[in-house]
């Protein structure tokens, strides 16, 4: 943490606290043009998202350099706007990764970040501000503001209705924050309309067996769930574990295939899950929470938790989490032999195990 010097207002300017928008008491020493009601406000801001940007602020908050001609503004103008819509995608990220590992508080000043980058790049009413709002609304919603969701979720509704261009892929978005509501408001009738919604639209986008669409599954599966609609919901949780195996399996494949070339050409090639941060954390939630479910309910289908385990294991092998990944693979070869599962079932367990071994203690 930087040191922290009260704040000298200049004449004439209002100056606002970033992150609840507050008269400015204090600045940021380190890039001296980000301000902040008080050092509770300087904190949270800091450690959610304004340690990775604070130098980046600096040339969007300084005034614009004199230009000798139209042309040279024009290019400053668009590198600026450059620079806002990078900062715009990174807190995003940031703030979406924060929410999958469920520090809810974290992600606040970083979902705020991204919704004033996307209002000074595409103005107030525009539907790049949806995916901000949703952002912030599953915040709240975590911390259990379910008032201050609602609103947020308001505003992305009105701007979705309003605009003629909204795709697929945020109508999706929308439909699973409104489920997520009504779940956390217990209307489950309503929050089961959004989550169908939701799959309606995520297919639309992207298919219906693409990992973005096994959200809206997973979701509703736990309606279900809660329900006590055991079989519905098992039907879902399957769909959604089958999802992520077949993707974790593609990428596994591409992987080894790399790394037998690797042998060849000796060149050295990145492990890739082809996710971003925050859609490996979301798969690790989603994949974790299955699990628990299967093994808490005395299950006659060891199958499905291997596929679980397995899945696991391809994951965090790819996210070069080597003893995660083999603390999986055991769980998965004790539960194979413990179940009589078969010889063909322990050697494809035994072969990832041995894969990730060769990559824990790399041979010199
Ligand atoms: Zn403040
Ligand atoms: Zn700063």
């Amino acid at each position: 943490m930087n040191v922290i010097y009260p704040l000298a207002v200049p004449k004439g300017r209002r100056l606002c606290c970033e992150v609840c928008e507050a008269p400015a008491e204090r600045v940021c020493a380190a890039c001296t043009v980000t301000y902040y009601c008080g050092v509770v406000h300087q904190r949270a801001d800091w450690r959610s998202i304004h340690e990775k940007i604070c130098q980046l602020l600096i040339p969007l908050r300084t005034s614009m350099p004199f230009y000798n001609s139209e042309e040279e503004r024009q290019h400053g103008l668009q590198q600026l706007q450059q620079r806002q819509k990078h900062l715009i995608e990174f807190c995003y990220t940031v703030a979406q990764k924060y929410l999958f590992e469920g520090k809810h508080e974290e992600a606040v000043p970083a979902a705020l970040h991204s919704l004033r980058f996307r209002m000074n790049v595409h103005g107030l009413n525009s539907v790049e501000l949806v995916p901000a709002y949703l952002l912030l609304a599953e915040a709240s919603l975590g911390l259990g503001r379910i008032i201050q969701a609602e609103e947020y979720l308001l505003q992305a509704r009105w701007t979705v209705l309003k605009s003629t261009d909204c795709s697929n892929a945020t109508h999706s978005l929308l439909h699973r924050n409104l489920g997520l509501l009504y779940m956390a408001k217990k209307n489950y009738e309503e929050a089961r309309y959004h989550l169908a919604n939701d799959i309606y639209f995520a297919s639309c986008a992207f298919g219906t067996e693409d990992i973005r669409t096994s959200g809206g599954y997973f979701h509703l599966a736990n309606i279900f769930y809660i329900l006590n609609k055991m079989d519905l919901a098992d039907t879902l949780y399957t769909k959604v574990s089958d999802i992520w195996n077949k993707y974790m399996n593609e990428q596994y494949k591409l992987f080894l295939q790399n790394e037998a070339q690797q042998d060849l050409l000796g060149k050295r090639f990145e492990k890739d899950t082809s996710l971003d941060e925050a859609q490996e954390a979301e798969a690790i939630r989603i994949l974790t929470s299955i699990l628990n479910i299967r093994e808490s309910t005395s299950d006659e289908a060891p199958e499905k938790i291997i596929i679980l385990l397995k899945t696991l294991v391809m994951l965090y092998h790819l996210m070069m989490n080597y003893s995660k990944a083999k603390e999986y693979g055991i769980r998965a070869l004790d539960l194979a032999k413990e179940k009589l599962l078969g010889v063909s079932e322990e050697n494809t367990i035994q072969e990832l195990i041995r894969v990730i071994s060769a990559e824990d203690y790399p041979m010199i």
